[in-house]
């Protein structure tokens, strides 16, 4: 019954589950299929642009950096030749006096670190007084002045001309050690009362001034230098070496000069890995891109999964369509909502009509009021429906008119989560079945009605030897009281009546005679009803020992008391009793000695493994059963013998296998061993099993 297993009654109108199913899978397909690699592209291109700009985001940051560093920059160096400017040109107020100069140029000296010397110079630019940075070597040292001097003579020609200070060219000037520093020269006019008297010249060493300039990130993310228009470094400052990426150039203009600062920043062109912002991004669209990728995979399963489910639905239906079984389900309102092909097909009416509301159409009208009961029964909720495993017999009405029976199986609908939602039947039509039992009971009934004639047969012969004693005998004792009557005489009335006496005691014993073989031939009502096991013995005795006399066997009952009881269909179970007791009987007529003809009819009650039973045994000292006949004893029409039918065992058998029991033989073995063609055994013991019937009494 795996096919009543719960499932959801498919909606109503809704024929073809699977079918639908197909064509929206079909249908979204296409589409489908070129939508992942659409978004994966998509994705793709997406997260490269949004690397890309992070990259250039991050490359325009670190270039605003560098600019705005070289702008600090260029405003400190300008602020700061701007003071040095200023303090020379305060050194002039007193150019006379010697000793107030070198007092003067000490403390700007001290002020200003760049400046690495001052010079005093007359009108002809020749050095009258100098005074050198109290933090450093001398700048002359090791090269003299006067070699130095070509470009701070063009510069203090400028200045003589405009008046105004004047910056010269920076030039290298060799230090110990093969070191050297780049310096430029700033020549400021000395004027008295408006003429030229001389002038302050100071030597900035660049590398310091440019270690003067005030600006945080110099020294630490930037390197700040100055460089020539072809790029030549002239000097530099702080510790850290800039990358060559982000520059910002910046020119100072000077009076007479120009310079070039570059800052350079250390930070190289950003990297994708290192970088937080990037290495973020590109988290992110690692991570979107292994969740398409899950998304894909799960796409992929889920449509297997749907391919599974639709082929597991074709199938389904499939099966559902071949089935001989008609199946039907209903909702709690006792309303069809689902039946199959070979439902539809055995009450000749469609799913929809079958579907309508009111009293399905395969009820027969005369049963309606019944069914309807039944059914409002079955539907209250708490209900107990029969075993699944039992099923129900009823009678359904095709289109046509015919009624017919059925078999019905039904099993409660539980949905998903355990929720009753109707009724799952399936329905047998059981009609062949019974056209079939019906045939094979009349057969069944042809065949013992036609081993009772045998029977019969048998027993008329018997009956023409046993009636044939009383009837001479009544014919005599009539003769002789006729004989009696032609002469009376006083005796005459005593010995007619001694001769009718006789004559009626002989009419008895023929009519006792009939009457039993009456008893047997005539056909009682097949009805099982509950004997006790030695009525059965005592209705069958007459006859067994009419046969039993004939061939001089002496009849033995054995029933242990209390004699136990059976519920048994009693003219059958008396018809086996019989045929065994004849066989018995035949089988001791050829070659058992007369003394030892004895047929012995016993009952016992065994205790087997699924209750009580009551044996019956028919026991002969016949010459038993031989070896190549055992097999087919059983066997309809088997016989050995000349006038023998063959039906006797194989019905006796069905008649016991109908009650519930079994029956089979076993060869006696021999008391006394005999020769002869068959003296192996010491007779045969046929027996046969019947429940016992227990007599009806307080329940336990
Ligand atoms: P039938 O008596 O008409 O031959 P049965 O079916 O009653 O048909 O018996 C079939 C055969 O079984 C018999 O022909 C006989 O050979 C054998 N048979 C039956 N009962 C006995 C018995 N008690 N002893 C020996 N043989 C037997």
């Amino acid at each position: 019954m795996a096919l009543l297993s719960p499932i959801r009654p498919p909606p109503r109108h809704d024929p073809s589950l699977a079918a639908r199913l197909a064509t929206w899978r079909a249908s979204g397909r296409t589409p489908r299929a070129l939508l992942w690699p659409a978004l994966v592209a998509l994705l793709l291109v997406a997260q490269t642009l949004l690397v890309t700009l992070t990259l250039r985001y991050e490359e325009a940051r670190a270039q605003e950096r560098s600019d705005d560093v070289a702008a600090a920059a260029l405003s400190d160096i300008r602020r700061r030749t701007q003071m040095a400017l200023q303090g020379l040109q305060g050194l002039q107020q007193r150019p006379d006096a010697p000793q107030a100069w070198s007092g003067g140029a000490g403390d700007l000296l001290r002020q200003q670190r760049e400046i690495g010397r001052i010079e005093w110079r007359d009108r002809g630019a020749r050095i009258l007084e100098a005074a050198e940075s109290p933090f450093r070597e001398p700048l002359f040292a090791h090269w003299p002045r006067a070699d130095m001097d070509v470009e701070t003579e063009v510069a203090c020609d400028a200045a003589r001309r405009v008046m105004a200070p004047m910056f010269s060219r920076s030039q290298f000037v060799p230090l110990a050690g093969g070191h050297g520093v780049e310096v430029m020269d700033v020549c400021v006019p000395v004027q008295q009362a408006g003429q030229l008297v001389g002038f302050t010249v100071a030597s900035i060493v660049l590398p310091l001034l440019l270690d003067e300039v005030r600006v945080a990130e110099v020294g630490r993310s930037h390197e700040l230098s100055f460089v020539e228009a072809d790029g030549t470094r002239l000097a530099r400052s702080g510790a850290v070496r800039g990358g060559g990426v982000f520059i910002a150039d910046r020119v100072v203009d000077l009076p007479g000069t120009t310079l070039q600062v570059r800052v350079d920043a250390v930070q190289r062109a950003p990297r994708l890995i290192p970088n937080l912002a990037t290495a973020l991004v590109l988290g992110l669209s690692i991570g979107l891109f292994v969740v398409v990728v899950l998304l894909l995979r799960d796409g992929r399963r889920r449509a297997r999964a749907e391919s599974l489910l639709a082929e597991a639905l074709a199938f389904r239906k499939a099966m559902e369509d071949s089935l001989l079984t008609g199946l039907r389900a209903r909702d709690r309102d006792g309303r069809i909502v689902y039946a199959n092909p070979a439902f539809c097909a055995m009450v000749g009416y469609s799913v929809e009509e079958l579907q309508r509301a009111g009293p399905p159409p395969y009820w027969p009208p005369e049963q309606t009021a019944e069914y309807q009961r039944r059914q409002a029964e079955r539907l209250t909720p708490g209900a107990a429906l029969a075993p699944p495993h039992q099923g129900y017999e009823t009678v359904f009405l095709r289109r046509d008119g015919e009624r017919f029976p059925v078999m019905i199986y039904e099993a409660p609908l539980v949905d998903g989560v355990g929720k009753h939602t109707g009724w799952m039947s399936a329905v047998l039509d059981i009609s062949a079945q019974r056209r079939a039992e019906d045939l094979s009971r009349q057969q069944q009934e042809r065949l013992q009605a036609t081993a009772r004639l045998a029977s019969v047969g048998e027993m008329a012969s018997l009956l023409s030897h046993e009636l044939n004693q009383p009837l001479s005998a009544i014919a005599s004792y009539a003769t002789g009281s006729l004989n009696l009557l032609a002469e009376p005489d006083d005796q005459t009335l005593d010995l007619m009546h001694q001769a009718l006496t006789r004559i009626a005691e002989q009419a008895e014993r023929a009519g006792r005679v009939i009457k039993s073989v009456h008893d047997f031939v005539r056909r009682r009502h097949s009805a099982h009803e509950v004997v006790t096991a030695d009525l059965l013995i005592e209705s069958v005795l007459p006859l067994v020992r009419l046969q039993a006399r004939k061939s001089g066997v002496r009849v033995d009952v054995d029933v242990a008391p209390p004699a136990p009881r059976v519920r048994v269909d009693r003219t059958m179970v008396e018809q086996v009793l019989l045929n065994l007791a004849r066989n018995a009987v035949q089988a001791m007529e050829a070659d058992t000695p007369l003394a030892e003809r004895v047929l012995t009819l016993r009952v016992r009650r065994v205790a087997g493994a699924q209750g009580d039973w009551v044996r019956f045994s028919v026991l002969d000292a016949g010459p038993g059963i031989a070896a190549e006949v055992a097999p087919r004893l059983f066997t309809p029409f088997f016989t050995t013998k000349v006038e023998g039918m063959g039906l006797g065992l194989s019905l006796c058998r069905t008649v016991i296998e109908q009650h519930g029991g079994a029956m089979d033989f076993e060869n006696l073995p021999s008391a006394h061993p005999r020769a002869g063609p068959a003296g192996l055994a010491g007779g045969t013991e046929f027996r046969f099993t019947l429940p016992l019937s227990l007599p009806r009494g307080p329940a336990p």
